[in-house]
């Protein structure tokens, strides 16, 4: 046997199927675990996908593949809303999700790249680089300096998979960190990869993107999600933005390398997905309102947990939270959380707490945490 089985070592299944697994054949069980929004979408913006199913059903209406790189019309929107229009339409590629997209930007920087982030993060940073090959050095947060990021700890890489706010801490960078991080990559020729999933939950004056001037312009790519706050994650929608001022070590540019990768390997984002994008960006701030009721509810959620006695951290700028337990949620308040465990083993004592829940779950918790005292 020649060939390399590189998938061997990964977990079989994601970590929230095995959280699941636990709750499985307990009755009532309120799960605080969620990382899924699955709020109703607008209305106005189904009725322009019905308007565009339509479509395909008419003579000489199916337009057939989209383009490689995503409608420009949506390219627009996007740069408008997110960027104040700094980039050209080359520099933004509509994807499937940023899961999708990492895995891509791994498999394009290689097996030679030495990729770091900080953990406990979002395992596809470690996991997709473990099946190209390529060496990971992880940075673990530390619980003694509140999970705060320490940029400081970031050795040289290749490649920093950065993720502001992060999951699972809904912490974000401030802008002094990320221009410590822009610094270290420019100086080692390395590029970060700003996953950007959770930016508009930010809350503070953090910055919501690495573009905030111009400094990232030449060390970093950004990726963007409509899964979470505007709870696409079943539609399927994200981009990339990849600036024309990012080289490899050779002179020879990103941008174009990326384009050429996507040409060869992939067809496209759905019509449907696409249009209800624009549909829904043309609408301008209205999928804050989503986000502010999130917000809010972590930070009940969050004085709930620290009136009944438990340590928290983190939660100010993203949808979830860290809580010090010392009991197991599920067998003394029948409550599923995610356990910071199972992001690394190292975290034991630890759970992540999200803030995707349900009005009428969050009364059954909040009458079970304080009818426990
Ligand atoms: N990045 C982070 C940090 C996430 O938590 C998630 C989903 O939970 C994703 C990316 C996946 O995003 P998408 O739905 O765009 O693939």
């Amino acid at each position: 046997m020649v060939l390399l089985n590189r998938v061997h070592n990964l977990k079989k299944t994601n970590i929230f199927q095995d959280v699941l697994a636990r709750a499985q054949g307990k009755k009532e069980v309120v799960s605080l675990a969620v990382g899924d929004n699955t709020g109703p979408i607008e209305k106005e913006v189904i009725e322009e996908l019905l308007e565009e199913v339509r479509i395909f059903g008419t003579e000489g209406g199916h337009k057939g593949y989209p383009p490689e790189e995503g409608l420009d019309s949506l390219k627009q929107w996007i740069n408008k809303i997110f960027y104040n229009g700094r980039f050209s339409s080359e520099e933004i590629f509509i994807s499937d999700g940023i899961k999708t997209d990492l895995f891509r930007f791994q498999t394009l920087f290689g097996p030679e790249a030495r990729s770091s982030f900080f953990l406990p993060g979002y395992p596809t940073y470690k996991e997709g680089c473990e099946i190209i090959g390529a060496p990971t050095h992880p940075v673990y947060l530390d619980f003694l300096s509140g999970f705060n990021p320490l940029v400081d700890n970031v050795p040289i890489f290749d490649v920093f998979y950065l993720c502001s706010p992060n999951n699972p801490t809904g912490i974000a960078l401030t802008q002094k960190e990320m221009e410590a991080l822009f610094a270290k990559a420019r100086n080692n020729g390395g590029v970060i990869v700003h996953d950007a999933c959770y930016a508009p939950y930010i809350q503070s004056k953090k910055p919501r993107t690495v573009y905030f001037d111009e400094q990232a312009l030449d060390v970093a790519i950004e990726l963007g999600s409509f899964s979470k706050w505007a709870a696409f994650s079943g539609i399927r929608l994200s981009w990339a933005v990849v600036p024309k001022e990012l080289k490899f070590r050779d002179g020879s540019s990103i941008l174009k390398a990326y384009t050429s990768f996507l040409n060869a390997t992939y067809n496209g984002v759905s019509w449907l997905s696409q249009k209800m994008g624009c549909a829904l960006l043309k609408r301008g701030n209205i999928y804050l309102k989503g986000v502010e009721t999130t917000m809010k509810r972590v930070v009940s959620m969050k004085e709930l947990f620290r009136s009944s006695g438990f340590e928290v951290f983190g939660g100010e700028d993203g949808p979830y939270f860290l809580v010090k337990t010392g009991v197991d949620f599920l067998e003394k308040y029948n409550i599923l959380t995610l356990p910071l465990s199972s992001f690394a083993t190292r975290y034991k004592g630890f759970t992540r707490v999200s803030g995707f829940v349900s009005e009428k779950n969050w009364e059954i918790v909040t009458s079970r945490l304080q009818n426990s005292f």
